[in-house]
């Protein structure tokens, strides 16, 4: 769409080498201690906001190799975007200037796994969920595959926020943001960018 900031680049590069030591076995960050939490009592100054999925699986400073202060995280099922998602993303970029936003989907989501079953009913419990996922669905049909459900997902979830964010878009098109799209693989561990 526009061409990465730099800043926002060097970030996400940050955040994939920390992703290969996770793999490896070897993660590094140090900030996780009581002493750098009160460094940063009275102010944050987070780098990225990841959107992530709820899924216990998918824990962003892990798999990252990050510690306190780095990341403003949004977690919901399904990474299913609504206005408090929506909102608490805006927040990152507006009062905290973040830079990169990653959406990160993953393998084997509970949520794309109920909504392939269910469409295109609605269900009587979950409808908010439900509805930020079915239009990925809609026109199209099933996936065979719910990975490649989630992939699809993540696309649409940066097309809702930027149709549905002033914030967001015009901090995408004054290059003051970087969406980046991820999916996490969980045979590997590897964060992949889409
Ligand atoms: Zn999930």
């Amino acid at each position: 769409m526009n061409r990465i900031p730099e800043i926002a680049k060097q970030e996400l590069e940050k955040l994939l080498n920390g992703n290969k030591n996770f793999i490896n076995g070897k993660p590094t960050a140090q900030n996780m201690c009581l002493k750098t939490l009160q460094n940063l009592a009275l102010y944050q100054e987070p780098y990225a906001c990841v959107l992530s999925c709820s899924d216990s699986r998918v824990v962003p400073e892990i798999i990252f190799d990050c510690g306190i202060g780095e990341l403003f995280v949004v977690r919901v099922a399904g990474i299913a975007v609504g206005p408090n998602v929506k909102e608490s993303i805006e927040y990152a970029i507006k009062k905290l200037h973040v830079p990169l936003l990653i959406l990160l989907g993953h393998d084997d989501c509970g949520v794309m796994k109920f909504a392939n079953e269910q469409y295109p009913e609605i269900p009587e419990h979950f409808q908010s969920i439900i509805k930020s996922v079915y239009p990925v669905i809609d026109g199209k049909g099933k996936f065979d595959c719910n990975n490649e459900f989630a992939r699809k997902h993540t696309l649409w979830v940066e097309e809702y926020l930027l149709n549905h964010s002033d914030i967001i878009r015009s901090a995408v098109e004054n290059n003051k943001l970087y969406i980046a799209k991820c999916h996490f693989d969980h045979n590997t561990g590897k964060v992949e960018l889409i």
